[in-house]
């Protein structure tokens, strides 16, 4: 939907009580164009969250022009002081978390208790990444050469753009932000179209937190027209994008193109291994979880279920009798395990794999069905589907449904089970069930993923340790914990000679000459 506004200049965010506009060198501001776009409840199309700046590659660049303008005295600014206003900011999320997380059911659909563990793990991203602020460790090693000092700093990169997806509305774009802010960086932010309340919401606790005019900045639109005008802007120096693997791969190759720095999160096609030592009910407790869990629209969704052959039927019986009792619903209920999915064509992807499915030979214990009777019919329902007797090769096994889809797949032996989990593009989280303590450090040792769980499933990540995949999930980069720190930071060498004379390094100490003259 798009609807034309008038004057572009507004006092506040909002130019009435659902009109929203971007936020560019410390200014709510309508798009250029005058246009805006509607966020409605994936659960309910008739509630409207709110209509958004439709903008364009103008409205980039004045943002980037603020941030630009802002980025000297912000790079200036000791690190300390970036990091208190970051700790305001935890401090205010605490306060808003209830706030925040019924907006983003609202907008997103996952359910409250998911969304306030969303909006958690930015005020836990908060902290960490205040923490820094006093850190941002660089390294001192010794000179080769007499009365010569060697260090390196981190230095900001400059002007940084961020583009993330609906899923963790809120999560994501603290993992990229806070860094970003804490080490001198000003960034440029784009939202998905389907969560921009959920972003802006994130952007006025930044700017109640006290950070400057210019240091945040926020445009809502389309990833072609706001997300590729920020990555094709020559003052952008750096971009961190969440989203598929396809997408990801589009703005990198362009970011390879312009020689600009480029991090990307991208695709799963996550799998939980099950051996026959392991324990089976707590192994469907984590493969339900990790599979439903936000309607499967996790990076990290356990979609891939590989367990031995041994094990097989039990485990298929009580997976698919504990994902008939799943409730879906509205997430805002308290008691719905699983909402609807975030929009339209995320439903009808969701569903067309369920046909690839069939057509493949897979057998369907569950689900498979677009829910349309009732209040369903007002939103994007899936029933949550269980696929048994999946082969590892089939188009199900292989592609990121990022739905409430899973497969479930017999291995041989626990060797069997590794070479399927490692069999796809992807590699960002598995996980291995079993008793058996050299089984597990083994599986630690040989699955190929950014992320290894032992017990439990492919879900759960905390902020304090590196987050990200191998393969093509990513380019190489990680978020969060001291990880995080690098996608935002350039390392500088420094080295001060204070010999007094010219001394030359790789010759004066491995030439001729004594190292230290007498
Ligand atoms: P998406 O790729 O459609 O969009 C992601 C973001 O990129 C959005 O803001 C979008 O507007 C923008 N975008 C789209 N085209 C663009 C372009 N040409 N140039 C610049 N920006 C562009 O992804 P989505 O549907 O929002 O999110 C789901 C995907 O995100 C899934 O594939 C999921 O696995 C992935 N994801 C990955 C992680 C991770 O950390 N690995 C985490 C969450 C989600």
């Amino acid at each position: 939907m798009s609807t034309k506004t008038e004057s572009r200049q507004g006092s506040s965010q909002a130019s009435s009580s659902q009109t929203h506009n971007n936020y560019i060198g410390g200014q709510w501001v309508k798009a250029r164009s005058g246009e805006t776009f509607a966020s409605n409840n994936p659960a309910d199309q008739s509630d409207l969250i709110g209509l958004f700046a439709l903008s364009s590659a103008a409205d980039v660049k004045d943002a980037v022009d603020a941030a630009e303008k802002a980025y000297p005295a912000w790079r200036r600014t000791p690190a300390p002081f970036r990091a208190e206003l970051l700790m305001k900011a935890a401090r205010l999320l605490e306060t808003r978390k209830e706030e925040l997380a019924q907006i983003m059911v609202r907008e997103m659909g996952k359910v409250i208790k998911e969304a306030r563990g969303d909006v958690q793990e930015a005020i836990d991203m908060a902290y960490y990444m205040a923490g820094e602020g006093r850190r941002l460790m660089g390294a001192t090693v010794p000179s080769e050469l007499p009365n010569k000092f060697a260090m390196a700093v981190r230095a900001p990169i400059g002007v940084v753009g961020v583009i993330t997806p609906w899923n963790f509305p809120v999560a994501i774009p603290s993992w990229k932000i806070f860094p970003a802010l804490v080490a001198g960086n000003t960034v440029v932010f784009k939202p998905a179209t389907d969560t921009p309340m959920c972003a802006l919401m994130l952007v006025e606790v930044l700017i109640e937190a006290g950070f400057p005019p210019g240091v945040i900045n926020f445009v809502t639109g389309g990833g072609g027209k706001v997300g590729m005008a920020i990555v094709e802007d020559p003052r952008v120096r750096a971009i961190s994008i969440t989203g598929s693997t396809s997408v990801g791969k589009q703005v990198a190759g362009r970011c390879g193109e312009l020689m600009k720095r480029i991090s990307c999160e991208l695709g799963g096609k996550n799998a939980i291994c099950v051996m026959e030592d392991a324990d089976i009910d707590l192994a469907v407790d984590g493969a339900l979880w990790g599979a439903f869990g936000t309607a499967g629209q996790r990076c990290t969704a356990s979609s891939r279920i590989i367990v031995h052959k041994s094990r097989y039927k039990e485990f298929a019986e009580k997976l698919v009798a504990r994902t008939k009792a799943l409730k879906l619903g509205n997430g805002l209920d308290a008691d719905i395990d699983v909402g609807p999915v975030a929009n339209k064509s995320q439903l009808e992807s969701v569903h067309n794999y369920v046909e690839i499915g069939k057509k493949e030979g897979a057998k369907l214990l569950c689900g498979g069905n677009i829910l349309t009777d009732g209040d369903f019919s007002k939103g994007f329902f899936h029933e949550p589907t269980v696929f048994g007797d999946v082969k590892p090769s089939m188009r199900i096994a292989q592609e990121e449904i990022f739905g409430p889809v899973t497969v479930l797949i017999s291995a041989e032996d626990f060797d069997d089970a590794i070479e399927i989990a490692n069999g796809t593009d992807y590699g960002l989280s598995l996980a291995m069930y079993t008793n058996d303590v050299s089984r597990a450090f083994t599986a630690m040792q040989e699955l190929e993923a950014g992320i290894v769980y032992i017990n439990a499933p492919t879900i759960g990540a905390e902020i304090q340790l590196p987050f990200g995949g191998v393969k093509q999930t990513g380019n190489g980069h990680r978020e969060a914990g001291i990880a995080g720190i690098d996608q935002f930071t350039e390392w500088k060498a420094i080295y001060v000679d204070y010999s007094g004379r010219l001394q030359k390094a790789q010759i004066d100490t491995h030439g001729d000459s004594p190292a230290v003259k007498e």
